[in-house]
C-alpha cells in the first residue's frame, strides 16, 4: 500500500491509499475532493473508498464531489455519525473491518473530540513492515484534538486504545500541527531531551516547509504529553495527582495556549 500524502485547506493532509496491484485507492478525509481527483489522475487509479474519520467539513468536505466522479466508490465513518457525514453508506464500530484492494484495516472507536470519532489502523502484513494508523484529529503529531463532544475520561481511553499499537507505526495524523504543539509541550515537560531533540528538529523542517506527517508512535510516546498523562514529571508540572485530572489540565492549558 503506497500512502500519497495530500495538503489541503490551510494545515490539513488528505491521505490517498493507493494498491498498485490492483490500481484502486482509498482516501482517508478527503477536505477537498481536487487535489484527490488529481492524484488519482496522476496515477490512473480508481477510487473505491472513502474512509471518514469524523463528521467535520474540514474531513468530508470532498465527499459529495468524489462520489460525482466515483458513484461505485464506499463511503465509510462511525455508528455514531449517522446523518452527519455526507454519502455515508456503511456506519462503523469498533473491531469492524474495511477493505479495499487487498488492504484491510481494523476499525477503532476513539471518542472525545467527537462523539462519533474513529480510527483506521491497518496492521503490518509481514515482519519487516510498519502498521499505518489514520487517526483523524484524535491524536496528533505532539498533542492531540480539542473535546469538542466529549470528555477527558473517553479521551484518554480512546488516546490509550492508539498508545498500545507497536511502536513502529506510521500516524498519519489531520493537521500539520506538530512544532505549535511542541511548543507547548516543552512548557510542561521542559527537562526532557528527547522532546528538546524533536522540537529542534521539527523546527528546522518547518522552516524548509517540510511536513512533518507521518510521525511514529515510539517518538509520540516519548515527547507528546497528551500520551504521558500518567508521566510523574508532567502530572507535577500541572499539579495533578491521576491520570484523567492530569489530561484535563494539559487540554484546557493547550485550549489556551
Ligand atoms: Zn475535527
Ligand atoms: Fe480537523
Amino acid at each position: 500500500m503506497q500512502v500519497h500524502r495530500l495538503p489541503a485547506l490551510s494545515d490539513n493532509y488528505i491521505f490517498l491509499l493507493h494498491d498498485p496491484a490492483q490500481n484502486v485507492a482509498a482516501v482517508v478525509d478527503p477536505a477537498d475532493a481536487v487535489p484527490v481527483l488529481h492524484c488519482l489522475k496522476t496515477l490512473g487509479a480508481e477510487l473505491v473508498a472513502i474512509l471518514n474519520t469524523h463528521h467535520h467539513a474540514d474531513h468530508v468536505g470532498g465527499n459529495t464531489s468524489l462520489l460525482q466522479q466515483f458513484p461505485d466508490a464506499v463511503v465509510y465513518g462511525g455508528a455514531e455519525d449517522r446523518g452527519r457525514i455526507p454519502g455515508q453508506q456503511v456506519f462503523l464500530q469498533e473491531g469492524d473491518r474495511v477493505s479495499f484492494g487487498d488492504h484491510e484495516a481494523k476499525v477503532l472507536f476513539v471518542p472525545g473530540h467527537t462523539r462519533a470519532h474513529i480510527a483506521y489502523y491497518f496492521a503490518p502484513v509481514t515482519a519487516n513492515e510498519a502498521g499505518h494508523l489514520f487517526c483523524g484529529d484524535t491524536l496528533f503529531s505532539g498533542g492531540c484534538g480539542r473535546l469538542f463532544e466529549g470528555t477527558p475520561t473517553q479521551m484518554v481511553q480512546s488516546l490509550n486504545k492508539l498508545r498500545t499499537l507497536p511502536d513502529n507505526t506510521c500516524v498519519w495524523c489531520a493537521h500539520e500541527y506538530t512544532l505549535k504543539n511542541l511548543e507547548f509541550a516543552l512548557t510542561v515537560d521542559s527537562a526532557n531531551a528527547a522532546l528538546q531533540q524533536r522540537f529542534a528538529a521539527v523546527n528546522v523542517a518547518r522552516s524548509q516547509h517540510e511536513a512533518t506527517i507521518p510521525s511514529n508512535l515510539g517518538v509520540e510516546k516519548h515527547t507528546n504529553p497528551f500520551l504521558r498523562w500518567d508521566n510523574a514529571g508532567i502530572q507535577a508540572a500541572v499539579q495533578a495527582d491521576n491520570d484523567i485530572q492530569t489530561f484535563a489540565r494539559l487540554r484546557g492549558m493547550k485550549d489556551r495556549f
